[in-house]
């Protein structure tokens, strides 16, 4: 996937563990999936009704399917997040500086700083 932005940068995202790329679950979905893992993959699998295997394949399925994607660009900040008809939603960041990095995980700056 390719995502022209605003101020010229096509941010490309085409392989996994992006620092610009994040996964987002809204609040009032969060619960809901902690449920659905209870409910669909924990339980199952202490009953035996489920296998390891399809286990790691469902929780995985469940929290993809209630998040939603956001991108930032690396050259201006600006965020690109999928809105609830999947088309893509621009926020621009205010003030300076901004953080160009705010999907970065917590681990990766504490491994590179
Ligand atoms: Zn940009």
């Amino acid at each position: 996937m390719k995502i022209g932005c605003h101020c010229g940068e096509v941010i490309v995202d085409q392989t996994d563990n992006l620092p610009f790329k994040g996964h987002l679950i809204p609040d009032q979905e969060w619960f809901t999936n902690y449920d659905s893992i209870d409910d669909e993959v924990i339980d199952p699998l202490v009953e035996g009704r489920l296998d390891k295997k399809a286990a790691y394949r469902l929780s995985r399925l469940i929290i993809s399917r209630l998040s939603r994607l956001v991108w930032q660009c690396p050259a201006c900040g600006r965020l690109y997040v999928e809105g609830l008809d999947n088309q893509l939603r621009c926020f621009l960041p205010e003030g300076e500086p901004f953080d160009r990095e705010v999907l970065r995980s917590r681990q990766n700056q504490i491994a590179h700083d």
